[in-house]
């Protein structure tokens, strides 16, 4: 990365002289190296192909350059950590790539408020080691938090292993400053828990993948860490006996902050792929064929007792709790490697759905059924935040298969997947946005209706379609 070289000098046609000149040196790169890796995000499908990279540094930055880019038809991509999955940051037009990374300050935690205020481009992570010494936390967490941004988190509206516990992050965020593509600054909230006068514009720019405005400071809303977090990792024989163990998690007596799971394909990827993890459950009692495996985490309460009632139930096949902070750590790095150990090195199919808890065991079964007649080539991976009703759904190219074959089967295999989604009433993008990878997908699940307004309020906040172009919908 060099966004602090200044470039040796840029072409008019990337960026316009008299556009240039408005700004200090170095606040642009063309630099190739710069081009590739701020041009794209995590989903590596589409190639990218931006004019330049701009790099500001406060919100005043950001507002002149994009009402210069508006007055000259400037498209305009915001790019946040790129750890996006459907394409939402990608450049692959020739569009100025708006990079949130030197906007980076975290300001005041106010300890009596519980909040905590920003710029976009503070590192997810960075916030959680910024809040725990004072006991707190801001709960959005995942396993790219070491490179998502915060703006790029509140534009996705992401989800997370705790969602169970703590919503969306569209719950975790109490003011937003907006820059809309004519430049006006909108202060929206301010750190007001109680603000009853009429819409709630902060809520339109959560979750809109940066095509509305593009977010460049939050007030962000705290909670105590937990203190008395327990993690429990479990082997279960199927997918209904993952589904009882769930409900089970619910009456029990205690909070329930995450409850993950992943297939027994997923399982073995993490330990092929991480031998150096130790990994629970070395052998199982004859006969036992573990099918799906599960992560818990509590906080507080008699977690003892109902594991021994579990226990005696029969319903899982085995279990571990944690018994200290590196063991949980070690049990958590089993589920937050799932998708690094199925994507290295091979070809991957992703989907992110999600459906109403009540109807998660049909539609899984329908779902696998479909796979295991229609596509028995396919190696699947399913895992996913199962307590919110959310599965991802990796495919894997077999290593006979042409590239072009698969993409044909993925498509056709989509069509199935989007139709079942459809039929159950769920959502084809759970937590990762439409982007453009998506785009196909949408109407599956909102309606006509729907996406006209969808279009309306594109054109009420960018009337010229130069923000984020292309992406949800055209
Ligand atoms: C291994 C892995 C695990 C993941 N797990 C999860 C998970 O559990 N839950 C989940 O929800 N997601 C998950 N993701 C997806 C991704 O990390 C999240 O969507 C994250 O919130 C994206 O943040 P980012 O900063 O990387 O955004 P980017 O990828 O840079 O951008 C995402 C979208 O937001 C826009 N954007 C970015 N910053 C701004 C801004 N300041 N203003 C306006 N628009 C902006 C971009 O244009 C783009 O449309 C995972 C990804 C990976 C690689």
């Amino acid at each position: 990365m060099t966004a602090s070289t200044p470039p040796k000098s840029i072409p008019s046609d990337r960026i316009p002289l008299d556009l240039l000149s408005k700004f200090p040196s170095g606040f642009f790169s063309v630099e190739t190296e710069d081009l590739l890796h701020y041009g794209k995000d995590w989903s590596g499908v589409l190639s990218p192909d931006p004019s330049a990279i701009a790099f500001p540094a406060s919100t005043a930055d950001v507002s002149l350059l994009l009402s210069e880019c508006n007055a000259r038809g400037i498209a305009v991509v915001p790019s946040g950590g790129r750890t996006g999955l459907s394409g939402g940051a990608v450049a692959a037009k020739r569009e100025l790539v708006l990079s949130l990374s030197r906007m980076n300050q975290i300001g005041e935690l106010d300890s009596r408020a519980l909040t905590l205020e920003v710029q976009a481009g503070v590192i997810t992570q960075a916030v959680h080691e910024h809040c725990s010494p004072h006991g707190l936390t801001w709960p959005v967490d995942f396993a790219s938090k070491g490179s998502s941004h915060v703006g790029g988190n509140i534009s996705t509206n992401a989800g997370g292993v705790r969602v169970i516990r703590y919503g969306l992050t569209r719950h975790w965020v109490l003011g937003l400053t907006v820059v809309t593509m004519a430049g006006e600054i909108l202060q929206l909230n301010g750190a007001l828990e109680k603000n009853n006068t009429g819409m709630d514009l902060r809520q339109i720019f959560i979750g809109t993948e940066g095509t509305l405005g593009v977010v460049t400071e939050a007030t962000l809303k705290l909670t105590p860490l937990p203190k008395a977090s327990q993690v429990c990792f479990f082997a279960l024989a199927s997918f209904k006996n993952v589904l009882e163990l769930f409900e089970r998690a619910r009456k029990g007596d205690f909070i329930l902050s995450a409850f993950e799971c992943l297939s027994a394909a997923c399982f073995n990827e993490v330990k092929r792929h991480a031998p150096d993890l130790r990994t629970p459950f070395q052998k199982y009692q004859e006969g036992a064929v573990p099918d799906t495996y599960v992560l818990m985490e509590t906080d507080g309460g008699d977690l003892d007792s109902w594991l021994t009632q579990v226990f005696e139930s029969g319903l899982v096949l085995d279990g571990v709790l944690a018994q200290s902070p590196q063991e949980q750590q070690e049990l958590w790095s089993i589920r937050e490697r799932v998708a690094e150990s199925i994507l290295l090195k091979s070809e991957v199919h992703q989907q992110d759905i999600s459906v109403a808890i009540r109807n998660l065991e049909a539609f899984t079964a329908d779902l696998s059924e479909r796979y295991r007649l229609g596509y028995p080539e396919f190696e699947v991976f399913i895992f996913g935040h199962i307590g919110d009703g959310n599965l991802h759904v990796f495919i894997r190219k077999p290593q006979a298969m042409s590239s072009e074959e698969f993409h044909r089967k993925c498509e056709a295999s989509d069509g199935d997947l989007f139709r079942f989604v459809e039929n159950y009433h769920g959502s084809i993008s759970a937590e990762h946005g439409i982007g453009v990878l998506k785009k196909p997908a949408l109407s599956f699940s909102r309606s006509p209706v729907e996406l006209e307004y969808f279009r309306k309020l594109k054109i009420a906040f960018d009337p010229k379609n130069l923000l984020n172009p292309g992406k949800i919908f055209d």
